[in-house]
Parts: C-alpha cells; sequence; structure tokens
C-alpha cells in the first residue's frame, strides 16, 4: 500500500511529489496519457520564475520529473481508469495494474483541449483541424490557417503559427477579445494575421483534395462566408479531466474539482486537488507548481493525523 498516490504529471504532479519523495512518503506518480501535462506541447515559457532566457515547456518538465525521482518517487507510465473512494485505504485502478492502495491521493490530471462540436471538425483531427499549434505547425509551412478563439490560447497560438504559415486568420465570435493586452498587442502587431471578428464557427468544409476552409456565420450580416485555409486550429480553451472519478469527488457545473478555498482538500479526506483540474482563474504553470506544493503538505498533515479540516458536509451540500 501506497502512503501517497500523485495522478497526472504536469507541474502541479510533480511538484506534489518533489515534495512527498522529500518527506519520504515515497509517492507513486501515475503519468497519464499525456506524460508532462500541457506544457510539453508548448515551445517557450517565458514567465516560468527562475529561468530569465526562458526554458522549453518539455525540458522543464523533465527537470521537474528528474527532481522527483532522485528523491525517491515511482513513477509508472500507464492511466487511471477508476477510482473507488467509499473504502479505506483508497482504491485507484490502474490501467494494465490492477487496483493499487493508497493512505492519499492527490488528484492533478489537468484539462484537455476543447474542440467546437461542429460538422467535419472531429472527421479531421489530424487531418488539417488540430488543437495543439507546437505539435502541428510544421505540417503547414506556407498554407493558409485559421486560429479559432479570443483568448490567450488562441492569441499564443495564432503569433506561433506565422512561424510556419503565409498568412494566420484569427476566426473569434465576438467583437472583443478575452485575452490579456499584452498577446493581443503581439498578435495586432503581426502583420501575418488577420482578423475575422464577430464569426462564429458553423462547419469544418472539405473538398476531393482533403481541407477547404471553415465556414463561418458573420453575426453582424447574419451572412455565410466560406474561409478557404488549409489548416484550423481550435483554441477554446479546455476541459478538466474529471470523468474517472465517477461523480465521488465534488466538482462544479463545468467539472472542474472544488476545494476548500485556500487549502487543496476535495469533499473527501485524504483526497487532495491540484492544478487546472481545479482551477477555472489563474490556469499558469507557476499556480499549477504552487498548489502542488500546497496538496503534498496537505497529504503530509493528513497522514500525521492533522486533519486541517473536515468540510466534506459543507461541499456535498
Ligand atoms: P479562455 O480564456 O477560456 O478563452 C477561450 C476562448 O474561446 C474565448 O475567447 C471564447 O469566446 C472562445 N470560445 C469558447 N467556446 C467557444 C465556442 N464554442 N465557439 C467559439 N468560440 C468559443 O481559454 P484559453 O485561451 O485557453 O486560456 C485559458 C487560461 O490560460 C487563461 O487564464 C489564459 O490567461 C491562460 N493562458 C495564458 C497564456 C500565457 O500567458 N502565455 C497562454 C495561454 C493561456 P468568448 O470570449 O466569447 O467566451
Amino acid at each position: 500500500m501506497y502512503k501517497a498516490i500523485v495522478i497526472g504529471t504536469g507541474p502541479a504532479g510533480l511538484t506534489a511529489a518533489i515534495y512527498l519523495a522529500r518527506a519520504n512518503l515515497n509517492p507513486l506518480v501515475i503519468e497519464g496519457l499525456q506524460p508532462g501535462g500541457q506544457l510539453t506541447t508548448t515551445t517557450e515559457i517565458e514567465n516560468f520564475p527562475g529561468f530569465p532566457e526562458g526554458i522549453l515547456g518539455p525540458d522543464l518538465m523533465d527537470n521537474m520529473r528528474k527532481q522527483a525521482e532522485r528523491f525517491g518517487a515511482e513513477f509508472k507510465s500507464s492511466w487511471v481508469d477508476s477510482v473507488d473512494f467509499s473504502q479505506r485505504p483508497f482504491k485507484v485502478k490502474v490501467d494494465g495494474l490492477g487496483d493499487l492502495e493508497a493512505e492519499t491521493v492527490i488528484i492533478s490530471t489537468g484539462a484537455s483541449a476543447r474542440y467546437l462540436g461542429i460538422p467535419g471538425e472531429q472527421d479531421n483531427v489530424g487531418r488539417g483541424v488540430s488543437t495543439c499549434a507546437t505539435c502541428d505547425g510544421f505540417f503547414f509551412r506556407g498554407k493558409k490557417i485559421i486560429v479559432i478563439g479570443g483568448g490567450d490560447s488562441a492569441m499564443e497560438e495564432a503569433s506561433f503559427l506565422t512561424r510556419f504559415a503565409s498568412n494566420v486568420t484569427l476566426v473569434h465570435r465576438r467583437e472583443e477579445l478575452r485575452a490579456s493586452k499584452i498577446m493581443q498587442d503581439r498578435a495586432k502587431e503581426n502583420a501575418k494575421i488577420s482578423w475575422a471578428l464577430n464569426r462564429t464557427p458553423l462547419e469544418v468544409v472539405t473538398g476531393e483534395t482533403g481541407l477547404k476552409g471553415l465556414l463561418v456565420r458573420n453575426n453582424e450580416s447574419g451572412a455565410e462566408e466560406l474561409i478557404e485555409v488549409d489548416g484550423v486550429f481550435v483554441a477554446i480553451g479546455h476541459t478538466p479531466n474529471t470523468a474517472f472519478l465517477g461523480g465521488q469527488i465534488t466538482t462544479d457545473e463545468n467539472g472542474y474539482i472544488m476545494v476548500r478555498p485556500g487549502t487543496t482538500e476535495t469533499n473527501i479526506p485524504g483526497v487532495f486537488a491540484c492544478g487546472d483540474v481545479q482551477d477555472t482563474r489563474y490556469r499558469q504553470a507557476i499556480s499549477a507548481a504552487g498548489t502542488g506544493c500546497m496538496a503534498a503538505m496537505d497529504a503530509e498533515k493528513y497522514l500525521e493525523g492533522v486533519m486541517v479540516h473536515d468540510w466534506s458536509e459543507t461541499l456535498d451540500k
């Protein structure tokens, strides 16, 4: 039986693993479907403190993993199918490894890219439709691309894709962008980015030779327009990875885990959540890492018998 199982290996899970390992709790870390998490699909990270010249996302995650291993964290390259938090020790069903037991569980499974759900989108994932500019931008050298969304992700993806594409059109359903000013300014200064604001995406259209473009509705005139491009990058946010919990942990209406404010405690004492899976507001690598540290310290206190709070009743109401 493990003292602590950490589920997920983004900055939150890996930081929790470092702290737990340094506390001699020999955590087991289940890597998940995307080891290293979302940062492995980004390029340069300029805002993680301690790296004045920036650091590549995959390198940062690799460093964190090595740091956790150095202090005795054990890693399994698999994913969790389900959990049973109704009995103690908790049961964590890991694909290929069966039921593992743990006194505490830290959930740091992050969030996954969202899709629009419009016709033609899913059929063309990997054939012109993508949610990861870093992964797929290279395939669109000298081509025309659309990026959909009005947040920081869309600005970042659009700017990044201009390294490859001849032109990037940013399609957003409103006139105002949600992105921070600095990211908007960067994108607006980029001559290779054109803007199709106030347009609602309707369909990814294909022809005989593959992807033809994106059909949008001009929300001002009501007219439908086909924007002809070779690639469509969807950058409209993320969904928290909480389905495997089977409703045993209290979440908000969007599936994000609810924690007691100022802590990482979930509705079940001994189960903690950190990183993007419980964060609808900050969603930064550094804030995820911070909550990972908090989760490890909360788990440590719980194992010592110092239950910080039991607020399960409040949450279950
Ligand atoms: P976001 O801020 O939630 O923005 C999602 C965008 O997609 C919004 O503009 C939204 O439109 C649009 N959208 C959502 N559903 C849509 C639909 N069905 N059809 C059309 N458009 C749709 O998500 P995000 O950009 O991924 O950013 C998430 C968080 O990560 C933010 O806190 C952001 O600051 C942070 N982030 C930071 C950086 C950085 O600092 N380097 C980079 C990336 C992300 P509406 O505006 O109309 O709702």
